[in-house]
C-alpha cells in the first residue's frame, strides 16, 4: 500500500468508537461501503450522511438538542436545524416562508442587523417589510385581515434596547387565525428562560452566539420549527443551496457551552435583579429597563411568558452623552464590548459605540437615547459588578 492511501475500507471501520464526549467530524463528506448504499442514503431510504453542507452529525448533535429543549414539556415536535450565524438562521428562515410580493409584519426595535436584512437586501428582491407597534393587537388584526400578502409576524420579546415585550400567545393566535406563520427571535431568553412554543408561535430563531454558547467563543445560529416535515423540506434545501450551514467547530462550542446552560442563566438572573435594583436606587440614574422590576411597562407581560427575567437590561444617565462616555472610561472589571450573553458583564454604550453612525433622531426614535447604557449581567459574583458599576457611576 502507497503510504499516501490514507484509509482503507477496514480502518474506516474501526472508526466506529463509543466516545464520552461528542467528537467534531471535520469532514466535507462522508464515504458509502457500496453504490448501492451510496445510492439509497442520496435517495433518503437509508439513514446516513453525503456532503458537510447537507448535514453533519456534529451539527446535528448541537440542533437536536436545541429541538428538544425549546419542546421541553410541550405536546408539540420541532425540528432544529443549526446555520453559521444567528443573522443566517434568520435569513434562513425568511427564503424558507416568503418569495417576492409577501410582505413581514414586524416591529420597529429588532436586533439591527434584522432590520437591514429585511430593508436592504429583502426589499430589493420583492419582499416588503410593514414595521408596526406589535402591543397595538387591533391594529395588528387590522393589517393582517385587510392584507393577504401579510405572510409572516416576526417579533423580538424582550427587544433592545429598553427590553420591550410583546404578547406571543395572541400574535400567535392573529396569524394563525388568518392562515400565516409567525416567528421570534428567542436570543436572549434561549429556551431555558422562555419557550416560544407554548405559545403556539411557528418558528425560533437564535443567535447561538449568545447565551446558549455563552462563552464567547463561536458563531453561529439556529432554526426551530414545530412543522417538521417543513423543516426538513423547505428549511433544509435553503440551507443545502444557499450554503448557510454551520462549521462542526462552532457547532462543538456551542455543544460544550449548552451543558452549563441552566445554571449560568440562573445566575445571570439573579445578578441581573439585584444589578437592577442597586441602579433603580441611585440617584445618577433615570431609568432602569429591567423586566424583572415592577416599574417596567412590560413587567405583566414578561412574567407570564418568561420563567425568569434574564441577563438584559439597560439604564439612563441624567448627565446625557458626556455621563454615558464617562461611565464608560471608569469602567474596571466590566467589558467593553458590542456582544451579549457571555459569563462576564457586558456593557456597550449605543451612543457612541454601536450607534455612533446612526443620526440621532433615528436612534431616538427606537429608544437609544444619550446616556442610555446596555448591560448584558454575566455570572460572576455579584459584589464585584455592583462594586464596578457604582464606581463608575459619577454621584
Ligand atoms: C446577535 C444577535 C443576532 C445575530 O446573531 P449573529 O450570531 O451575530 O449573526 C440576532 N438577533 C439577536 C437578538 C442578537 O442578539
Amino acid at each position: 500500500m502507497r503510504f499516501n492511501s490514507i484509509c482503507t475500507k477496514e480502518l474506516r471501520s474501526k472508526q466506529e468508537v463509543r466516545s464520552h464526549i461528542l467528537p467534531i467530524y471535520p469532514t466535507s463528506s462522508f464515504s458509502f461501503d457500496t453504490i448501492e448504499q451510496g445510492i439509497n442514503i442520496f435517495k433518503g431510504e437509508e439513514a446516513g450522511h453525503v456532503y458537510g453542507r447537507y448535514g453533519n452529525p456534529t451539527i446535528e448533535a448541537v440542533a437536536d438538542k436545541i429541538a428538544q429543549l425549546e419542546a421541553y414539556g410541550l405536546d408539540n415536535q420541532a425540528k432544529a436545524i443549526m446555520t453559521s450565524s444567528g443573522m443566517s438562521a434568520i435569513s434562513t428562515l425568511f427564503m424558507a416562508t416568503l418569495k417576492a410580493g409577501d410582505k413581514v409584519l414586524t416591529q420597529g426595535n429588532l436586533y439591527g442587523g434584522t432590520t437591514e436584512l429585511l430593508t436592504s437586501i429583502l426589499a430589493p428582491f420583492g419582499v416588503e417589510t410593514v414595521m408596526t407597534n406589535l402591543k397595538d393587537l387591533s391594529k395588528v388584526e387590522d393589517l393582517v385581515a385587510k392584507d393577504d400578502t401579510i405572510k409572516m409576524l416576526y417579533f423580538e420579546t424582550p427587544a433592545n434596547p429598553t427590553m420591550a415585550c410583546v404578547d406571543m400567545e395572541a400574535l400567535a393566535d392573529i396569524a394563525k387565525k388568518y392562515g400565516r406563520k409567525s416567528a421570534v427571535d428567542n436570543t436572549f431568553c434561549t429556551p431555558y428562560t422562555q419557550q416560544p412554543f407554548k405559545y403556539g408561535v411557528d418558528f425560533i430563531v437564535h443567535s447561538t452566539t449568545k447565551f446558549l454558547n455563552g462563552h464567547g467563543n463561536s458563531i453561529a445560529g439556529v432554526v426551530v420549527g414545530t412543522d417538521v416535515e417543513f423543516m426538513e423540506q423547505k428549511v433544509w434545501k435553503v440551507l443545502k443551496l444557499v450554503g448557510t450551514n454551520c462549521n462542526p467547530f462552532d457547532a462543538w462550542l456551542t455543544w460544550n457551552g449548552m451543558k452549563t446552560l441552566g445554571i449560568r442563566m440562573d445566575k445571570h438572573s439573579a445578578n441581573a435583579m439585584q444589578v437592577a435594583q442597586m441602579l433603580e436606587a441611585n440617584a445618577a440614574v433615570e431609568r432602569v429597563n429591567y423586566n424583572g422590576l415592577i416599574s417596567h411597562a412590560d413587567h405583566e407581560i414578561a412574567k407570564r411568558q418568561m420563567r425568569q427575567f434574564g441577563a438584559m437590561l439597560s439604564f439612563e444617565l441624567k448627565g446625557g452623552l458626556q455621563a454615558g462616555i464617562d461611565f464608560m472610561n471608569r469602567i474596571r472589571f466590566c467589558t467593553l464590548a458590542p456582544t451579549l450573553g457571555d459569563v462576564d458583564t457586558i456593557i456597550l454604550h449605543p451612543a457612541s459605540m454601536s450607534h455612533v453612525n446612526i443620526a440621532r433622531e433615528i436612534r431616538e426614535r427606537n429608544g437609544i437615547t444619550d446616556g442610555l447604557i446596555r448591560i448584558s449581567v454575566g455570572i460572576e459574583d455579584v459584589e464585584d459588578i455592583l462594586a464596578d458599576l457604582e464606581g463608575a457611576i459619577e454621584m
